[in-house]
């Protein structure tokens, strides 16, 4: 229990002038991890490696963690809250919202992460919210336009390179490069057409959704990043910009440019549709 000394300071320090945040903040929704955490005594946990956090907060974003909920109007409520939306990387998404049967290499799923995900997702392509989407983020996005993956590529692409490079190597290995598409959004975010990436997947895109364009590809032909392929501001990327971000300028870039396209974003009113799953 706080002591009243303790309070009663606090207290002072908070009731000078009050405190407004900087103006123009951007609040960026991040659905979270449904594990169960070591440090919460194996409890089910709302889970989001900080360094997704901290990547948002070191170019002035908010981040707002979005639990594991089947609650269609709580979830409603929070995507008319923020102003961006990041999918984060986590286990495979179920086959069966793509169509297709569990394969020998899938590896775990969690339903409910999903279908929280999935709604999310066509909510903020329907509102034209920008969508920032990493790792497992690429592959709901992609499911999320009526898209599919590949369950397990070392298993179901010929000659496709090592892309699962975890736990044999650090998250912020350059484990291989990729060629960028000239006069892509992420080309132009880079200032690059040929970049060195981290590798922590071991699914990846397969048949492309409905309004994404394919713009990296590694060069085995692994399908590394997508956008939209109209107006609305949604890039996702196979591999993880957030650990790169003290190393490298284009990756703190693309944090930058999600940013700004949330800053700039017009609002679209209405409520959102439904999922149906
Ligand atoms: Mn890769």
């Amino acid at each position: 229990m706080m002591s009243a000394k303790g309070g009663d300071a606090l207290d002072s320090r908070l009731s000078g002038q009050g405190y407004r945040s900087e103006a123009g903040r951007v609040l960026i929704g991040i659905p979270a991890y449904a594990h169960a955490c070591d440090a919460l005594l194996g409890r089910d946990s709302a889970a989001v490696p900080n360094t997704y956090i901290d990547a948002l907060v070191q170019v002035g974003a908010s981040p707002l963690i979005i639990p594991v909920v089947d609650d269609q109007d709580l979830l409603a409520h929070l995507i008319n809250l923020v102003d961006g939306l990041m999918l984060i990387g986590g286990p495979d998404v179920d086959p069966v919202h793509y169509g297709e049967t569990a394969h020998p290499g899938l590896r775990q799923i969690t339903p409910s992460r999903d279908r929280m995900e999935l709604r999310l997702t066509v909510w903020a392509l329907q509102a034209q919210i920008p969508i920032l989407a990493i790792c497992r983020g690429i592959q709901v996005l992609n499911v999320a336009a009526g898209g599919s993956l590949w369950q397990d590529i070392a298993s179901q692409v010929p000659n496709a390179r090592k892309h699962d490079q975890h736990p044999d190597y650090r998250e912020d290995h350059l484990a291989h490069p990729i060629q960028i598409a000239p006069g892509s959004r992420l080309a132009g975010i880079c200032r690059q057409t040929r970049i060195d990436v981290n590798s922590l997947h071991h699914q990846a895109i397969s048949q492309v959704g409905q309004g994404l364009a394919v713009v990296a590809r590694a060069d085995d032909g692994i399908i590394e990043a997508v956008e939209s392929s109209g107006e609305q501001w949604v890039l996702g990327v196979q591999w993880h910009p957030e650990w790169l971000v003290a190393r490298s300028k284009a990756m703190l870039a693309l944090f930058r440019a999600f940013r700004d396209a949330c800053h700039s974003h017009p609002a679209v009113a209405g409520s959102p549709g439904v999922w149906p799953g």
